[in-house]
């Protein structure tokens, strides 16, 4: 397909959500010239966004490692010897008082995961109190727990959460590459019944996993076209941690990271495209170059999970260089 010949769907995606991308536009998309598609990219952003914005979220690991999964770039894993060690599930108070740090700090966002396949029920009655402590400080709230039943999202949605993440991870033929405890369609119907309560969807992937472009293609085209648009689209870029089937390996030219981040940004107009992990071992010129290609929610504090993200310090001088402002 010819540059020209995506002019119209473009301009169409400038005005409405389209759940039918054919791989072959998102194709075209990624071998874009690059100037094009960051200019693509952007009017699409300032169609829906202050590009000056950004979203900031925290992330909390209420329950660390042990958890009986295999994916290949997780040093939570009880599959992988890394220098994670299992922590049970933190209690309420404790919680809270780091919510409260993160709303200190800015944060609108609350995220808690917790490592697991699944959540027992008697782990989601805590939970469940977390969630509705967080509420009361004003952050929204956000979970990351495993797969969930519907009748779980029904009882989470109760309790106020406001978002769950559950990510598709790559594409769904890349995906057994990377995941054998799971299936690709657990992931998505998990999503449906977060989505059937009513709790906003966060969903996206992790690129530099040895995939090719293909793969990122698939990844894109699958979100792009789920009933509905996650609300946020996290797109993580590889962390190789020691001990992990990933830990070595070709990683992503930085510009690849970009055009993904682009392509996410013009197949899904509205949705929040937040630069997730590996933020760590980027450049302030790489993180420039995502927002400018649409990226606009960003993890904030020194850990992400279990894997190191930028100090505030850096963080907040990146926004001042680059005049980005949190999204209130
Ligand atoms: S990514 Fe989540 S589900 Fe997979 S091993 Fe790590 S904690 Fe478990």
């Amino acid at each position: 397909m010819t540059t020209a010949a995506i002019e119209a769907p473009l301009a169409h995606a400038q005005a409405t959500l389209r759940h039918d991308w054919s791989r072959e536009e998102i194709r075209t998309l990624f071998a874009l010239p690059f100037p094009e598609l960051i200019f693509r990219a952007q009017s699409v952003h300032r169609a829906h966004f202050d590009p000056t914005e950004v979203q900031i979220s925290t992330l909390l690991s209420i329950k660390t490692g042990g958890c009986p999964e295999d994916c290949a770039y997780c040093p939570q894993s009880v599959h992988y010897e890394t220098e994670v060690r299992a922590e049970k599930l933190m209690d309420i108070d404790a919680v809270l008082a780091e919510a409260r740090a993160a709303r200190a700090a800015g944060a609108s966002r609350f995220c808690m995961g917790a490592a697991w396949r699944e959540p027992k029920d008697r782990d989601l009655d805590k939970v469940c109190a977390m969630v509705e402590g967080v509420r009361a400080l004003g952050l929204e709230t956000c979970a990351t727990l495993g797969m969930l039943t519907p009748a779980q999202a029904e009882r989470l949605k109760a309790a106020g959460l406001d978002y769950y993440n559950h990510n598709l991870d790559t594409s769904p033929e890349y995906y057994g590459e990377i995941i054998t405890t799971r299936t690709y369609q657990d992931r998505l119907d998990t999503l449906a019944n977060v989505r059937d309560a009513g709790i906003h969807v966060c969903c996206g992937g992790i690129v530099g996993m040895g995939e090719d472009v293909e793969d990122r293609v698939g990844m894109i085209a699958t979100l792009a076209n789920l009933p509905v648009h996650p609300e946020s689209v996290p797109i993580n870029l590889l962390v190789q941690v020691a001990g992990t089937p990933l830990a070595t390996g070709r990683r992503l030219d930085p510009i690849d990271f970009v055009r993904t981040i682009a392509v996410a940004r013009i197949t899904m107009p509205k949705s929040v495209v937040r630069l997730s992990a590996g933020r760590e071992d980027m450049s302030d010129e790489t993180q420039a170059l995502c927002f400018l290609a649409g990226a606009n929610s960003i993890f904030y504090g020194p850990k992400l999970l279990t894997t190191p993200n930028p100090g505030r310090d850096r963080d907040l001088r990146l926004m001042d260089r680059l005049g980005l402002v949190p999204m209130t």
